[in-house]
Order: C-alpha cells, then sequence, then structure tokens
C-alpha cells in the first residue's frame, strides 16, 4: 500500500472512490490517462470495474496472472478483470446464488476480449476432475465456432460482433464448471449479402476459401480465391493484415472436433456456407419478355449438388414465385431485380437460420444433464452502440439494445440503489442523473413507438414505402425531444439532415438513420415456394432448418422488430433475477492504435455512460449491504454474544456483532432490515476473521 501511495502521482489512483477531488470530470480524466499512460487499463468504480481498450498485447493474462488472482480479496491486488470474475465466482459460492457480469461499451471497447478472458479464467480457476475436462474445453471452443460465423471486420472493430451473446456458466455445488447455454440475439444477416466499403462477410467465408484445404474446395466448387465471389468483395477488404484467415481455419477445425461435430455435421455445414457463395454468383438475363432467367447454369449445378435438390427445382424456385390464385396455383416470373432480391433473401435466410442451428448444436454439447441444483454466472457481450456515416435498420436495431441495456444499469444502480436508502430510512441526498427510459419509450412504446408505426406501416403491401413509414414517424412523434426528422427540423439542424433521414438523440449520442431498406429489413420475407424448395433439400442441416412443420406462412409472422424487442425483454427478465457485476470497456481512439489517449473522445463515453453518476452515488454511498438475518448467520462465529445463536431480534444481534468487531460508528448504518457498511474492505476484513475462526 505504502508504494502504492508515493507511486499515486504516476499511475494515478486505482479506485475512483479514493479520488480527490472526485466530483471533477477532469480528475476523473486525468487518472484514467496517467493509469492508460502506464499500461494500468483497469480501474474501479467501487465494485464497478472500467477497462481502457490498450490495443496491443500486455502479457496480463497469462496462468500466472490468473494464479495471483484466484481467491484473493477484491481490493488487496491491482484491479483486474479475473479479480471481478474471481469475486462473482466466490459470491456465487458463498451466497449459493446466481450472478451476471455485464460487459458494455462502443463497438471496438474490448467487450469481446474481457468476456473471453473471464470465461479463460473460470476454466483455469475452478476445481476440474478428470471427467469434466471436456466441459471446460467445449466453453473455451465454441467461441472461435461462433465468431467465425457471428463476426465481421467492420470500420470499427476488424473482429466485430454481429450478434449479441448471453452465456450462461453453470457451477455445481463445488464450484465446478458443468454445463452452460447460449442465448443469441439478432444476427446482422445483410452482411451476408451486402458489405459497406472497408467491411467484410463474416469471418467464416474467407476462412474456408483460404483455409480449407484442395480437396475440399473441390468438393464444394469453390476457388481458392475471395475475388471470385460477388458476396466477398463488395467491401473491397477481402485481406486484411490483422486477419490470418488460414490459420483461424484450423483453429475453427479443431474446435468444431472437440464441440462434437461430426463428419457429417461438418460436411452439411461447409455444403451450405459454399452454397452461399455459390447463390451470389447467381446472375440473371433478361428474356424476350424482359423477365429473369438463369445466365450461368454452373452455379445451380453446384446449388443442386451440394444442397441435394434438383436443379430445375432450384431454377424455378429463383426465377418464378407461386401465386395461389383460387384453387390453382400459378407461377408468376420474376423481373431480373425481383430475382435479385429473392436470391438475395434465400442466401440471409439460409445462413441466418444455420447460424441458429450452429448455436443449437453447441448448446447441445454444453448442456449438462445431470440434474442436480446448479448456480450459474452469465457472461453478456452484445454489440456495442454503433454509428457509422450511414446508418440503417441494423444499427437502428443495435442502439435500441444498448438503449435498452443502459436502462437495466439505470434501474439496477442509479435508481434501485438510491430509491432503497431512502426505503431502508437510511439519510440521503439524491444524485440527478439522466434516465433514457424516455427514449427506450419512444423506441418500444406500443401504438406510439417507432417499432410499431413502423410494424403497420409493414402490415400495408404494396401501399406503404421507407418513405411513408417516415411521413407516419413524423405525424405520430411530432415535438418528441429525441426525434427529428428533415421536415421536423429547425433551420440550422434541417441542413445536416437528408429528407430520408430520421435522427434519435440517444444516450451515448445522435445517431442519424437513413430509412431505406428499412420495410424490407423488418418484414425479412422470404417466399413461401422458396421454402418449399429448400425443404426438398437432402442436406440434413437445411432441412432442419426449413421443416415442413413451420407454422403456417398465411399467418402473418412477427416482424424482425419485434422479435428483438420481446427477446430483450426477456433478456432483462433473465438478468434482474440475478446479482450484477458490471464491466465498462472504453475505447481509447478511433484509430484501432495503441498508445494513443483523445481525451474527447474518452470524456465522451464517461459521461455517456453515467460513469461520474455512479462514481457519485457510490462514493456517497455504501458499498456492501446485507439483510440482518444474513449477516448474522454468517458472522456469529466472531462474536461470544451471537454464538452459537442469538435469540434477539436480528438488528440487535448484529449490532452487538459490528460492535464487538469494532466497527468505526461512521463506516456502517443500521437500515431497517439490512445493515450498509460504507467500504467494502471493512466486509473483507470480517471475512478474513471468519476465515481464520471458521
Ligand atoms: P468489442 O467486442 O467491444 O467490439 P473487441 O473485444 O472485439 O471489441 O476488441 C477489439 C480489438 O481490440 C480486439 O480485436 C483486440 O485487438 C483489441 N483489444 C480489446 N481488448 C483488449 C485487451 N484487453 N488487450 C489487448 N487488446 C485488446
Ligand atoms: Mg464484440
Amino acid at each position: 500500500m505504502e508504494g502504492a501511495l508515493t507511486a499515486r502521482d504516476r499511475v494515478g489512483i486505482q479506485d475512483f472512490v479514493l479520488l480527490d477531488p472526485y466530483t471533477s470530470e477532469s480528475a476523473f480524466l486525468t487518472n484514467l490517462r496517467k493509469r492508460f499512460n502506464e499500461n494500468l487499463i483497469y480501474t474501479y468504480i467501487g465494485t464497478l470495474l472500467v477497462s481502457v481498450n490498450p490495443y496491443k498485447e500486455l502479457g496480463i493474462y497469462s496462468t500466472k496472472q490468473m494464479d495471483t488472482y484466484m481467491g484473493v480479496n477484491f481490493f488487496e491486488l491491482p484491479p483486474h478483470l479475473f479479480a471481478l470474475a474471481d469475486n462473482a465466482y466466490r459470491t456465487m459460492l458463498s451466497e449459493t446464488n446466481n450472478h451476471f457480469i455485464l460487459i458494455s461499451g462502443e463497438s471496438g471497447a474490448g467487450k469481446t476480449e474481457a468476456s473471453k478472458k473471464i470465461l479463460q479464467f473460470y476454466a483455469a480457476s475452478c476445481p476440474r476432475t478428470r471427467l469434466l475436462d471436456n466441459v471446460r474445453d467445449r466453453l473455451l471452443l465454441s467461441n472461435p465456432v461462433l465468431e467465425a460465423f457471428g463476426n465481421a471486420k467492420t470500420l470499427k472493430n476488424d473482429n466485430s460482433s454481429r450478434f449479441g451473446k448471453y452465456m450462461d456458466i453453470q457451477f455445481d455445488f463445488q464450484g465446478e464448471a458443468v454445463g452452460g447455454h447460449i442465448l443469441s440475439y439478432l444476427l446482422e444477416k445483410s452482411r451476408v449479402v451486402h458489405q459497406n466499403h472497408g467491411e467484410r462477410n463474416f469471418h467464416i467465408f474467407y476462412q474456408l476459401v483460404e483455409g480449407g484445404d484442395d480437396e475440399l474446395l473441390r468438393w464444394l466448387g469453390l476457388e481458392r480465391n475471395p475475388q471470385h465471389y460477388t458476396y466477398l468483395v463488395q467491401g473491397e477488404c477481402a485481406k486484411v493484415s490483422s486477419i490470418n484467415d488460414k490459420n483461424d481455419w484450423k483453429t475453427v477445425q479443431k474446435a468444431l472436433a472437440v464441440i462434437d461435430f461430426s463428419e457429417t455435421d461438418i460436411e452439411s455445414l461447409f455444403g451450405i456456407i459454399a452454397s452461399v457463395l455459390h447463390l451470389g454468383n447467381v446472375r440473371f438475363d433478361a428474356d424476350a419478355r424482359g423477365y429473369a432467367t438463369l445466365s450461368n447454369g454452373s452455379e445451380v449445378h453446384w446449388l443442386s449438388q451440394l444442397l441435394g435438390i434438383r436443379a430445375q427445382v432450384l431454377q424455378e424456385g429463383l426465377t418464378h414465385r407461386k401465386i395461389e390464385a383460387r384453387e390453382e396455383q400459378v407461377l408468376s416470373p420474376f423481373t431480373i431485380e425481383h430475382a435479385v432480391y429473392a436470391r438475395d433473401a434465400l442466401a440471409k435466410a439460409v445462413y441466418g437460420r444455420t447460424f441458429t442451428w450452429l448455436v443449437n448444436k453447441i448448446n447441445e454439447s454444453l448442456a449438462n444433464k445431470d440434474s442436480s441444483r446448479k448456480t450459474v454466472i452469465g457472461l453478456l457481450d452484445i454489440y456495442g452502440f454503433e454509428v457509422f456515416h450511414v446508418n440503417s435498420f441494423e444499427q437502428f436495431c443495435i442502439n435500441y439494445c444498448n438503449e435498452k441495456l443502459q436502462q437495466l444499469f439505470i434501474q439496477l444502480t442509479l435508481k434501485s440503489e438510491q430509491e432503497e436508502y431512502e426505503t431502508e430510512g437510511i439519510e440521503w441526498e439524491t444524485v440527478p442523473y439522466f434516465n433514457n427510459k424516455i427514449i427506450c419509450d419512444l423506441v418500444e412504446e406500443k401504438h406510439r413507438g417507432i417499432i410499431s408505426v413502423l410494424d403497420e406501416e409493414c402490415l400495408r403491401p404494396g401501399e406503404a414505402t421507407d418513405l411513408t413509414f417516415l411521413q407516419r414517424l413524423e405525424e405520430k412523434i411530432i415535438g418528441h425531444p429525441h426525434f427529428i426528422t428533415h421536415k421536423l427540423a429547425d433551420q440550422k439542424t434541417r441542413k445536416t439532415l437528408e429528407r430520408g433521414d430520421f435522427r434519435l438523440l440517444h444516450y451515448a449520442g445522435e445517431v442519424t438513420y437513413c430509412v431505406v431498406g428499412f420495410l424490407d429489413k423488418n418484414n425479412d420475407l422470404l417466399y413461401r415456394n422458396v421454402k418449399d424448395v429448400m425443404r426438398q433439400s437432402k442436406n440434413f442441416i437445411v432441412k432442419q432448418c426449413f421443416p415442413s412443420t413451420e407454422p403456417d406462412t398465411k399467418k402473418r409472422p412477427e416482424t424482425v422488430a419485434t422479435q428483438f424487442k420481446s427477446s430483450l425483454a426477456g433478456l432483462a427478465d433473465i438478468l434482474m433475477a440475478k446479482e450484477p457485476w458490471y464491466v465498462r470497456c472504453l475505447k481509447p481512439n478511433d484509430a484501432k492504435q495503441p498508445g494513443r489517449f483523445d481525451d474527447v473522445l474518452v470524456r465522451h463515453q464517461v459521461k455517456y455512460l453515467g460513469l461520474m453518476e455512479h462514481l457519485r452515488v457510490r462514493r456517497a454511498g455504501f458499498a456492501y449491504r446485507r439483510r440482518f438475518e444474513v449477516f448474522l448467520q454468517r458472522y456469529k462465529p466472531l462474536c461470544p454474544d451471537t454464538w452459537p445463536n442469538w435469540k434477539g431480534p436480528p438488528a440487535e444481534g448484529v449490532e452487538r456483532l459490528v460492535k464487538h468487531l469494532g466497527y468505526a460508528p461512521d463506516e456502517y448504518k443500521m437500515g431497517k432490515t439490512k445493515i450498509f457498511i460504507r467500504h467494502a474492505r471493512t466486509l473483507f476484513a470480517t471475512e478474513d476473521a471468519y476465515e481464520v475462526c471458521k
């Protein structure tokens, strides 16, 4: 400690709660910068961990480091992700309850890396029996597989998660990792057929083409050249220096073997990936009447081969739509534009459904069949807040998701914490904060919210367009402080808005969305006869992805945004039932470079993540609280008055206990049902004493 104090000027303070003067944002930033310059990327605010992406290997995740942090009290060592992971783990064991670690921050801030390190820590730290070693391996190896299929290079991050992921790690009563379960959220399927400049398709495509051996490629009818495939080159950056597709391919192959993928699974899986590439190269010509015909049979030949569907059937499915007129079915030919649309819709559907299949398959392999009682730690790593030059439906969903997570954070920390002081009758001066509920409502409210308006427009096929959607928004949401469009803007702002745009003032900043494609992407339609075609496939994954029992398509399926909204509500329920831990990731610069700390950029993140407010609440409040009964039950051996059993009121027992332990009067407060302890170290000292006497 002495050493740390003398070095304070250089390395800053490791817990913002101890920073003086703590209220100033500049002081906060200075501390963060000082530490960043010394390669100290972690700082606490109480038990919340702030992390700044170093963009370089720091050698701080070795097994030796893991050992150092295992079973050590939180504040005894320099801040670290492992300390937080270890603390969550040990609290789970001692209190037999469920926890989650919410990792948030904008795209490229380091969320996915953090979640991987936490998983590695658990794999290394919990006790092991020989029998279960493979559970651990599977948990770890599910990552490279899901990343290959669900991550891609974007302008913000070379390995950007394009799906949301929540993973439960299940532990038995001895603390051994015995199973896991993954929930995935809204994969960005549009990337399969289109990538913006400087971005790539999902990694797996490039891995296959670069890394697959000759025989495999021959079997799949693929050329060893990503440039050959329309779906791989739209961003004009098929090769990226930071990515080694060949090596990654090998990793994925090994991982697939460990998570129980059979030869047939793997053949079928890559049959599908190759099919998507072939599909992207299908071209259409106009016949004499202007309708679409296939310009080259070779792609269809491969599709037919790989999917096990007759070429004739495929050909018809790609160029016609079946219309049901009274009793009979009529084939209506596509225009070229229409055929391209249907082809891309099919590619997206096949890839999206295969991804879902993959997650299910991994879950089977992680499932723990033993029904004994288990506790879990959930890890949430979801796409971060995103602002691009042009933002579309995907960014709208991703940013909405981040609003929801921020709302959850507010509810669980700023709001509930302050309300608890009030209900427990603890003297308290309220800390004001920005509540982003108003923005969540703007997006998701029934009837008036943006999603509702979008869904209503999707119900008017033929009449509604992206622009009528925008008009409806303008009619319904006029005057909302977080919503503007060209029409609703003042003179000055109007210059910055196109007619087809709407702008949301998110908690994390302004984002302008271009409405083009909103209706289509929300509807996510796949023609019925195309589904019928896919049902004939002999590829067994495709067969599972297009089951013949699929709900009747005449009934309107839920739109993408509405499905996403309900799955996020489900996620919030899952999380609310657990004890929270937070990792807030910050991005030091926009250039993905080490050693650069951009004050303006970091300050902005500190602001919108509500870190100052969190610090204020923490600093004025109490780090720990326990119900009287729980506290007494655990620590009663430490005081002769309460040992072996205290018969009086629990509050009085606690009072005697802490007096005996010598808590300073200012260090704790008695609420109505709980004891509040100001500093975590006080509780840790008590915990140490308990360990000794046990
Ligand atoms: P996010 O999931 O928040 O979008 P990632 O976790 O994928 O961001 O991080 C983006 C990149 O930043 C990583 O690929 C890696 O190069 C670098 N990075 C992130 N966290 C760390 C870390 N703790 N140490 C070293 N490099 C990191
Ligand atoms: Mg990520």
